[in-house]
């Protein structure tokens, strides 16, 4: 069994998400695609038309001039709008990297302004370096820290030095292609003074800042911001290669008053910027679930290092050596790349080994829970939402007396008593529902063997991280003995209640005989007393006087004697008796009070000599006879029998009355147990079985009796022959 199985399910909240970063790239919260879309269009209709216009010089020089610098303006300033909406509508860092943006679209804008007031309004010729330049340069590092202010710094340190690092690296391979393309000897031979070199070299570096910041931008973006920060990065990217291309033409006088067709790349990157914001809204939901980085990003530093080095065999191819600064770039870029590479294989190593700590702590919590799993002293079962058996420890297996192998794969219902299924498979529909997260019951279960045993269970549903059931987990445990207890003590309270009725019978039974018996007495007395009456009535009277007399006697004797038994107080004065003369007595005793019954006997000739209390046999002895005489109300014959069999001898007392009904032969030598049906004709208490039972166990004998409703009992009572058990 495999632990990772048993391993509690991990609540999606709980799981670690791959590095968030504070700041999403939200723009103005537009829904859907539509407002997008025909912006979007527009602003390329407008870009390629004003690509057109200057490329064609369309109605006449001046009118050029108006469009081209007016144009550029405008879409500088609709940038500046639509990034202070998106500040308006944020909060926070969002809101300043916007401020940002718009700021620097602003500031060019302006310089921008302050060019048309030369070309456009004054019609003359820009003097460089002016005002504007001042503008147009504010506007980079404005938007350079407008991609920070989105971008949050890597919150690893590792990251942090990689990225600075990346950075370097992508900044002095541009400059070494740039260098390489002659910017150096286009400002050495340029007729500018040093101060408009200065500020006109200033332009190619801040592109080269801005390209620089691009790269570790798109770098860090995830998937969902992307479409927002390829926009604004697209429209800076134009931006760098409309002001790189001013630089050289402007270094190299051949930047005309009619400005050039690359200016487009200033209108077409300030009205991408400018749609950034109308981005849908709904692609920011994606941010929850980002990813990690792709990997075009992590190469993307690469990109500028292969543009060098091509640059670099195009210089060799063409026979050209590189000055003295270009060899220094190339030298930085070697000691930064090796450092890069230091710096992430050191990143790599320790990655490594922390997870393989981490592995080997995984490793040790795993056989950790195996071993508990495996020595858990309940049974666990992993059951698949087709309720097939998954995986089981040996516990469980043991407790159902069978394999885990055999298991696997197995049907839960086949462990579960035909009755129990249906049962079971109601409990568990709350745990689908999931309105329970535990359900329990008590369940009948079938072993491998094919025997029952009662176990208790409890279950609970395993949950994906998506929210749905994969599996449930259920434990089990033996309560066979504790059912068994139960059912035992249900019976015995049951018994009790039964045993209590009885009694309350018992005493009103008794009361009812008790008061029968005086009131016989009291009247025969009384008549005797009061009446005129002969001798030989009177003799009459005190006959039935004298035999309500006895049967009072016989009762509180009983009575007696089932508390003393009941109080475990009845002892025995066992000695030396023929039994059948015991018997002989009581039958004449019998004979003498009913004329009715034809007793015969038929004793064992050898005189069976019996260790017993002669008292209480003979009590025995008469119980069994006037009972026979009392349950043959018709008469008839009464056989008593006794027969001397291995070491014991076995007495019958066999009549021809009601006899017994089945069902009532199993309670019949119980205490106050009468047979309803006999009960209202034949008067008694229950008793005298009940004493009879007692007095023959406690000789060591056994009593039984066969019987045949309307044919007649045959009682049956042995004893022992030798020493009595006390
Ligand atoms: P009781 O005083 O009621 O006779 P016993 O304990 O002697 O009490 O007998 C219990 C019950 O057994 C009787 O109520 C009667 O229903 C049944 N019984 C006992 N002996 C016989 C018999 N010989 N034939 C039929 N039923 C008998």
């Amino acid at each position: 069994m495999s632990s990772p199985a048993y391993a509690r399910p991990v609540q999606p909240s709980r799981v670690p998400a791959v590095e968030r970063r504070p700041v999403n790239v939200v723009g103005l919260g537009i829904e859907g695609w539509r407002p997008f879309a025909i912006a979007a269009t527009a602003a390329l209709v407008v870009s390629i038309l004003f690509a057109a216009w200057t490329a064609f010089h369309w109605v006449s020089d001046q009118a050029t001039i108006d469009i081209d610098d007016i144009g550029e303006a405008v879409a500088a300033f609709i940038a500046a709008a639509s990034c202070a909406l998106a500040a308006s509508r944020n909060s926070g860092r969002t809101r300043l990297a916007w401020a940002l943006f718009g700021a620097s679209a602003l500031s060019w804008g302006i310089g921008e302004v302050v060019w048309s007031v030369y070309q456009v309004g004054l019609g003359v010729a820009v003097p460089f370096p002016s005002a504007a330049d001042a503008g147009f340069l504010l506007a980079v590092p404005l938007a350079v820290l407008g991609v920070f202010a989105f971008t949050s710094a890597p919150t690893r340190l590792a990251t942090r030095s990689e990225t600075v690092l990346a950075g370097a690296i992508v900044a002095l391979s541009l400059l070494f292609v740039a260098w390489a393309f002659g910017l150096g000897k286009v400002y050495e031979s340029s007729p500018a003074t040093p101060a408009a070199q200065f500020i006109g070299l200033a332009y190619p570096i801040g592109d080269i800042i801005t390209a620089t910041v691009l790269v570790v931008a798109l770098r860090r973006a995830r998937r969902a911001e992307i479409g927002r920060m390829a926009l604004l990065l697209g429209g800076l990217a134009f931006n760098a290669l409309a002001d790189s291309a001013f630089a050289y033409l402007t270094a190299n006088g051949t930047y005309g008053a009619l400005g050039s067709v690359l200016d487009t790349g200033w209108v077409a990157g300030y009205l991408l910027i400018a749609l950034a914001p109308l981005w849908p809204a709904g692609t920011d939901r994606e941010l929850k679930g980002e990813g990690p980085l792709e990997l075009w990003q992590l190469a993307l530093p690469w990109v500028a290092v292969f543009a060098a080095a091509v640059t670099a065999v195009r210089l060799a191819v063409l026979d050209q050596s590189l000055d003295r600064f270009a060899t220094v770039l190339a030298g930085g870029i070697g000691i930064l790349m090796v450092a890069s590479h230091v710096l992430s294989h050191r990143d790599s190593l320790s990655l490594l080994q922390k997870s393989h700590r981490a592995e080997a702590q995984l490793g040790r919590r795993n056989r950790l829970l195996d071993e508990i799993i495996s020595h858990a002293p309940l049974g666990i079962v992993r059951v698949g939402t087709d309720m097939k058996i998954v995986d089981v420890n040996p516990r469980m297996a043991a407790l159902l007396r069978t394999e885990p192998d055999k298991m696997i794969g197995a049907p839960v219902a086949k462990y579960l008593h035909p009755e129990e299924f249906a049962r079971v498979f109601e409990i568990f529909q709350p745990l689908w529902k999931g309105t329970l997260e535990t359900v329990e019951s008590d369940s009948r279960a079938l072993r491998g063997d094919s025997t029952e045993v009662w176990l208790h269970w409890s279950a609970t549903g395993v949950r994906s991280a998506s929210g749905r059931i994969e599996y449930f987990l259920a434990m089990y445990e033996d309560t066979d003995a504790e059912h068994a207890a139960n059912e035992a003590a249900t019976a015995h309270l049951a018994g009790l209640e039964r045993l209590n009725k009885l009694k309350s019978e018992f005493v009103s039974l008794v009361s009812h005989e008790f008061r029968t018996a005086l009131v016989g007495i009291s009247g025969f007395s009384e008549m005797i007393r009061d009446g005129d009456v002969s001798l030989e009535e009177s003799k009459g009277y005190a006959a039935d006087i004298n035999k309500d007399a006895e049967r009072l006697n016989r009762m509180i004797t009983d009575m007696l004697d089932m508390d003393r038994i009941e109080a475990g107080r009845l002892t025995l004065h066992p000695q030396s008796v023929d039994l059948n003369s015991l018997l002989e007595d009581a039958v004449d005793r019998a004979r003498a009070s009913s004329s009715r019954h034809d007793i015969v006997c038929n004793f064992e000739r050898q005189q069976p000599i019996v260790q017993c209390d002669p008292d209480r046999i003979a009590q025995v002895i008469a119980n069994l006879l006037s009972n026979a005489v009392k349950y043959s109300p018709d008469g008839g014959e009464i056989a008593v029998t006794s027969v001397r069999r291995d070491n014991h001898v076995d007495v019958s007392i066999r009549d021809h009355g009601v006899g017994i009904a089945a069902d009532f032969i199993q309670r019949l030598f119980g205490r106050y147990e009468r047979y309803e049906k006999n009960s209202n004709k034949i008067v008694g208490t229950g008793l005298g079985l009940a004493i009879t039972r007692q007095i023959v166990e406690m000789h060591g004998g056994k009593v039984w009796v066969d019987s045949e409703p309307g044919a007649g009992s045959d009682f049956h009572f042995t004893l022992p022959v030798g020493s009595p058990k006390d």
